[in-house]
């Protein structure tokens, strides 16, 4: 092993993203990609929109075909999941026994999904929806009834119900705080997202906290609520968050808790080891230079073109306005920015058009924008963001007045 070779562990976004770059970059040495899932680098967001639909196949969600890999020469080593890491020999060991030596290490683990903490969790009909082995266990068991609990009212729960209504089902979601979408959005989308499930059929239930799921005969028959109800279940899905893959990075010494803490290159505290994607902490300028762990496509393949160009020598970009989209049924949700800790919304548009925008603003400024059918606004929004502008709320809730004229001039 060179010292300059380079492993990644995680054949997710970030992980075959880093590796892309760094061909692109002309890197020399070798690459190879460790992968616990046996599958090729492939898209998650169709895993609980089209893929779960069954209207896009496996193939079709591969991030490359299986000849680019060779032909770039990446090597992929799949199947084999890393169980410690060994900063002082630069070496990794993998649950099955082997080892690998790396000269510069990328952790781009991501995340595995939390599993409810009560009786009947384990049930055979319980579901999760973070890869392709979940997603097929769940299509798998379909035909065992129509009465589906998502657990869990963010956005992989909510696509999966809007999925699954589709497809007849008779679907129920439950929140345990008191609005959909309650970490990712502000109430007037909330609002709007339960309205559209309900009117689609779905049966929402926000401050409704799980007992356990109950059974007969080792098979799951329904899911029990705090306030003793009992809905009847044929499949639970249960989209409750993730927690980060990062057991092996941070018994290595690696600092960080509830992710890996990295630079502004993505280093983590570790000599040679860069940590990317969902599993990573990162002071962010978009959220007033906080540390936050973001769990997006473009979060991860960002930070595998900041890393890998830091490996090289390389300036990185300049940091990107975090972005993020979300389909159900037939309305597209585009998200620009980060809206946490903002003090004012705006509303552009009429919801009941099915296409609008909701502007975050924190002490005036513009941080974040949720647009529903609108494209455009959060085309031209981005820049907004990117700059922090001050605009008058007035005229911000004017749809007449395109945002990209905003952009012009006005940087305060
Ligand atoms: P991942 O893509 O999760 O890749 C990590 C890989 O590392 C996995 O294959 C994992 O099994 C593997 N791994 C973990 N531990 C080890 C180990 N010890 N050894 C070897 N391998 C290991 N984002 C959006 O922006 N828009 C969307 O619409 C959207 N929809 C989504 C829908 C679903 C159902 C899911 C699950 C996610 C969605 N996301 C969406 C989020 C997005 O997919 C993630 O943010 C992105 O995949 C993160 O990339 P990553 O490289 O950090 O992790």
């Amino acid at each position: 092993m060179n010292a300059s070779d380079v492993v990644i562990v995680g054949a997710g976004h970030g992980g075959s993203q880093a590796a892309i770059v760094l061909r692109q970059l002309n890197f020399d040495g070798a690459i190879t990609i460790v992968g616990d899932e046996p599958h090729l680098p492939y898209e998650r967001p169709p895993l609980s929109k089209d893929y779960l639909a069954g209207d896009k196949t496996f193939e079709r969600c591969l991030i490359r075909p299986a000849a680019f890999w060779t032909e770039q020469r990446i090597t992929m080593r799949l199947g084999h999941r890393v169980a410690a890491v060994r900063p002082e020999t630069r070496r990794l060991e993998f649950q099955d026994g082997g080892e690998l030596n790396y000269g510069v290490l990328i952790w781009a683990a991501g995340g595995k999904p939390r599993m409810l903490a009560c009786p009947g969790a384990d049930f055979p009909e319980v579901h999760t929806v973070r890869d392709r082995a979940d997603v097929d266990a769940l299509v798998g068991q379909l035909g065992r009834g129509d009465r589906v609990v998502v657990v869990g009212g963010g956005f992989i729960g909510l696509e999966a119900a809007a999925v699954l209504t589709k497809l007849g089902k008779r679907v129920v979601v439950l929140e345990a705080l008191d609005r959909l979408l309650p970490r990712v959005a502000g109430e007037g989308i909330s609002r709007f997202y339960e309205a559209e499930h309900r009117a689609q059929g779905v049966d929402v239930r926000t401050d409704a906290a799980v007992e356990c799921l109950e059974g007969r005969d080792g098979h799951l028959t329904g899911v029990r609520l705090k306030d003793g109800q009992v809905l009847p279940a044929d499949l639970v899905i249960v989209g409750i968050g993730i927690n980060p893959s990062v057991a092996p990075i941070l018994a290595a010494g690696a600092v960080g808790d509830i992710g890996v803490e990295v630079d502004e290159a993505c280093r983590t505290s570790l000599p040679n080891v860069y940590a990317i994607g969902d599993c990573a902490v990162q002071a962010n300028p978009f959220a007033e230079g906080r540390r936050v762990r973001i769990e997006s496509v473009q979060n991860a393949t960002n930070q595998a073109g900041v890393a890998t160009r830091h490996l090289m020598g390389l300036d990185g970009p300049s940091p990107a306005a975090p972005w993020f989209w979300s389909d159900q049924y037939d309305l597209k949700l585009q998200t620009v920015g980060l809206a946490a800790g903002y003090d004012a919304t705006v509303l552009r548009g009429d919801p009941a058009t099915r296409s609008f925008s909701v502007v975050y603003l924190r002490d005036g400024r513009v941080v974040a924008l949720d647009c529903v059918n609108a494209t455009r606004d959060y085309v031209q929004g981005r820049r907004l963001v990117e700059l922090g502008l001050r605009i008058d709320p007035a005229l911000l809730s004017d749809v007449e007045q395109p945002l990209k004229e905003f952009a012009s001039g006005q940087a305060g």
